[in-house]
């Protein structure tokens, strides 16, 4: 018997508009801090702006049984926008319907936030024996940066976060992934970093009607051209051989020393890739194994009969393991092949990656194996970044472990941040009970 019913718990969630910006996510917290007090806990709301706080709450070990550091199971409860008129039911209600709860934050990742919940419920009502403190987190701010979040948090208050968690448990992986007949279940220890870039070029100001080969928007047009046509240099990180290797592995293509040596290879790499990853997947396999500078936002001229003297193009770069922001301004000077531009740095962090050789990823693998026998656990990387780039630097392992499982019909990746958002209610149930016997077993052994 559940101390919550999950479902209904999500739908009223969904129905918290928390799209982000601005994020509002006050009344979705005490939401779920009335649960908690409910059931006995005392949740902190903590953060730098009223509306927008972090619950946090804790279930606390036994002082004498308390032989650990703490365990962290973290979700976001803000949403990215979802426009009404392209979805099947409105995006803030919580409709159930064809064996799903619909609504914005769904699977990102209200679905998570109720997972967890039930977990610290059902452990505390079922009074079981903890040998480490189980921290409860429901952030605010991930989709817009984490300032108000997760990165707050780690900065201002890492003492009820545990001060230094061994484990987090966080979105992206744990979900059924099918490739080549079989089922992967990708569990997320790494994540690409983060250089956000500006590249400039000045142009000849003066009269328009006067047209000038030095337009500065023309050279930037073309320098952004050749950029979304570049290939930029192939890296290939530990985590994304392991990832990648992990499901060829399983797919009937030869040794996965096969694999993993043509995979090194610059030129026969990018190949292999065709072979072995579905269509629609090699942008997002790809994307694990260069830097990445995809321009977003452009800004030139303020009058129409003046030539502007100066373009400017964000450009958002992510890092494979081992990149820096340098190495991708040289990677893409060397694309531009123009000295007159110049690229300026207006944030950087590098990848994160994690142990996935740990007693907690053994138990992962260990109740995956109950909860699926024919599924395949894979160590796994993304080509974003959720909050765990921050509660890395509390020294913790963090793992994207959010299970579900899906039928091979249902687009996952198209379900994060897409119309139509949905969760099945049989994937959530056995999600459910699956995180609910990883952390028991693993902290009541
Ligand atoms: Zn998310």
């Amino acid at each position: 018997m559940l101390p919550i019913d999950p479902v209904e718990t999500l739908r009223s969630l969904i129905r918290f508009d928390t799209t982000n910006p601005p994020g509002n996510e006050r009344p979705a917290s005490e939401f779920i801090a009335s649960i908690l007090r409910d059931a006995g806990f005392t949740p902190e709301l903590v953060g730098p702006d009223p509306d927008r706080p972090n619950l946090v709450a804790k279930l606390a070990a036994d002082p004498e049984n308390c032989r650990h550091r703490p365990l962290v199971l973290s979700c976001h409860l803000d949403v990215v926008p979802a426009d009404p008129e392209r979805w099947t039911h409105p995006p803030f209600s919580g409709v159930e319907a064809d064996g799903c709860i619909w609504g914005r934050g769904a699977i990102d990742m209200k679905g998570f936030a109720v997972m967890a919940l039930t977990t610290i419920l059902r452990l505390k009502s079922d009074n079981i024996p903890i040998d480490r403190d189980i921290i409860f987190a429901a952030v605010a701010d991930e989709e817009a940066g984490t300032e108000f979040g997760s990165r707050w948090l780690v900065e201002n208050r890492p003492d009820i976060l545990g001060d230094d968690p061994e484990y987090v448990i966080n979105e992206v992986g744990g979900f059924t992934l099918h490739q080549h007949g079989k089922r992967f279940y990708p569990v997320q220890v790494a994540e690409k970093g983060v250089a956000w870039l500006r590249m400039s070029v000045r142009g000849k100001p003066g009269h328009s009607s006067l047209p000038q080969s030095e337009n500065a928007i023309a050279r930037l047009g073309e320098a952004a051209a050749k950029l979304s046509r570049a290939r930029l240099p192939w890296h290939v990180s530990d985590p994304a051989r392991t990832f990648i290797t992990g499901i060829a592995a399983h797919a009937g293509f030869g040794a996965k020393a096969f694999c993993e040596r043509l995979l090194l290879n610059p030129t026969l790499g990018p190949k292999l890739m065709k072979l072995v990853v579905p269509k629609n997947r090699q942008p997002n396999f790809e994307a694990l194994l260069r830097n990445t500078a995809t321009p977003t936002v452009f800004s030139a001229g303020s009058k129409i009969n003046v030539s502007p003297s100066l373009a400017t193009l964000d450009l958002d770069g992510r890092l494979a393991p081992g990149q820096t922001a340098d190495d991708l301004i040289r990677e893409i000077k060397s694309v531009i092949a123009d000295d007159d531009f110049e690229i300026e740095i207006l944030q950087e962090f590098p990848a994160v990656q994690f142990n996935s050789e740990t007693p907690f990823f053994e138990k992962i693998r260990d109740v995956m194996a109950q909860r699926d026998p024919e599924g395949i656990v894979v160590p796994s990387m993304i080509p974003g970044f959720t909050d765990s780039q921050n509660y890395a630097r509390l020294g913790a392992d963090c793992y994207g472990f959010y299970p579900l499982k899906l039928d091979p019909e249902l687009d996952f990746a198209a379900m994060f941040h897409g119309d139509n958002e949905r969760i099945p209610i049989d994937g959530f149930k056995w999600g459910i009970e699956t995180l609910y016997e990883t952390v028991s077993e693993f902290c009541a052994p």
